[in-house]
């Protein structure tokens, strides 16, 4: 398996060529975009079903389904389409590739996307510290206006839109959702409790669709290309391209669009020049950004990189954000760094959130050095159920299960320490 050029979405993914309004015409985008809007909102959104397009942002829902939630007919309150480009996930530096080098991708997929919401208007939430993607994108905006490919009568097509780009101040709690509506209407980014969700209570309190950058940024190609094609492409509700991002332990770290389904191994050795000392010196992986529960090499072997395949093995494709581990690495405590990135990042509204990611870091910074007893790996282990599932937002998940992969699959090694840091402490006395 290895994706044809001729089915990449992303063509100037590296930056090699002009990102500029006429750069990306001549890659195709706003092509024919007055004929997709032609297709009609019920068409579009459809066809966004028949894809089985599922959210890049990390869930993975259904993309035509969630578009099919805003309402038909207005009451009176306008709808809003937002676009999250606050991606935070460490390991995931995907959407920033499209900001800064294929804009226009992104701004047509609004266009595309917006009015099949009934939406005349969109924000585009980017992350505090893309700055120059910030910059490029609002260049890109002033271009489609000026060539009066947004704004009033877009495209010619009789539907106004209008597009605006809004930087957040780099919380990765903003990546959430309903935080990030809030943070867009000027108040502190936390999330808030659902139900309602944005389609029916959204921003400013009207109907709205929050969705991923790449989500948005592959729409038109799907509409122009045939449903056909997109899920020619992966396997059955797994369909189409994906952007992945390898870091760590690997020869050449990147960026690379490839097959949803692509296995793992292929992926790592054919785009990533191959794990650091070999294949036989992987440790483990994180496959999909942080918060996905890591996987040791033994399962490392034949995995499939998609949804489904991820979650039969207890983790998730999440951004598809892959961060590498060897066997150098000590792997308790890359999991203690994540409990603190968690800890750091939680807002604080909710107590198991609050309390439990704390208390999950100053255990598992214990279990680092092996200062700890046999029985607390398993206290561990429930703290981190009590979490879970327990919280507004999907941050207390997110805390929860790292360790619960290190636990699934590194136990032994926790409990090695703990016996060696015994045995130290005796011999000591
Ligand atoms: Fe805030 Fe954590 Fe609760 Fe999310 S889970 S609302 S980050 S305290």
């Amino acid at each position: 398996m290895m994706l044809h050029d001729r089915d990449r979405v992303f063509t100037n993914l590296y930056g090699v060529h002009d990102w500029r309004r006429a750069g990306a015409q001549q890659r195709g985008v706003w092509d024919g975009t007055k004929g997709l809007l032609e297709l009609g909102r019920d068409e579009i959104v459809q066809m966004i079903k028949d894809s089985e397009l599922r959210g890049r942002g990390g869930a993975g829902f259904p993309a035509g389904l969630k578009w099919s939630f805003m309402p038909k007919q207005s009451d009176g309150r306008p709808s809003y389409l937002v676009v999250n480009a606050d991606e935070s996930e460490p390991g995931s530096c995907k959407d920033r590739e499209i900001l800064r080098n294929d804009p226009h991708r992104l701004l047509e997929g609004c266009l595309v996307a917006g009015f099949a919401m009934g939406a005349n208007t969109c924000y585009i939430y980017v992350r505090g510290e893309y700055f120059l993607e910030a910059e490029r994108l609002q260049h890109a905006v002033d271009e489609a206006y000026d060539a009066k490919l947004i704004g009033k009568n877009a495209c010619g097509s009789g539907w106004d839109y209008d597009i605006h780009v809004h930087r957040g101040a780099g919380a990765y709690i903003c990546g959430e959702e309903t935080a990030l509506l809030e943070s867009l209407e000027g108040k502190k980014g936390q999330p808030r409790l659902k139900p309602p969700f944005p389609a029916a209570v959204g921003l400013y309190g009207c109907p709205t669709t929050v969705t991923n950058v790449e989500t948005i940024a592959v729409a038109p190609e799907i509409l122009r290309r045939g449903v056909s094609w997109w899920t020619g492409l992966g396997r059955p509700k797994n369909t189409g391209t994906k952007i992945f991002s390898i870091s760590g332990h690997v020869q050449q770290p990147c960026n690379v669009e490839e097959e949803m389904g692509i296995p793992l191994k292929q992926l790592i050795e054919t785009h990533a020049g191959g794990v650091r000392g070999g294949w036989d010196n992987l440790q483990a992986i994180i496959p999909g950004g942080s918060s996905v529960p890591c996987l040791p090499n033994t399962i490392c072997n034949d995995i499939l990189m998609d949804f489904d395949s991820l979650r039969e093995a207890k983790s998730g494709l999440g951004t598809a954000a892959v961060i590498v581990i060897d066997k150098s690495a000590d792997i308790v405590e890359a999991i203690a760094n994540l409990s603190h990135f968690y800890m750091h990042e939680s807002c604080g509204q909710c107590t198991p959130c609050r309390e439990g990611t704390g208390w999950m870091w100053r255990v598992m910074t214990r279990m680092v050095k092996g200062q700890a007893s046999i029985s607390e790996i398993d206290d561990l282990l429930d703290v981190t159920y009590q979490v879970e599932g327990h919280t507004i937002c999907a941050l207390g998940d997110a805390a929860a299960w790292p360790i619960q992969g290190l636990i699934r699959h590194f136990r032994p090694e926790m409990e090695r320490r703990i016996l060696a840091y015994r045995r130290d402490a005796q011999a000591a006395e």
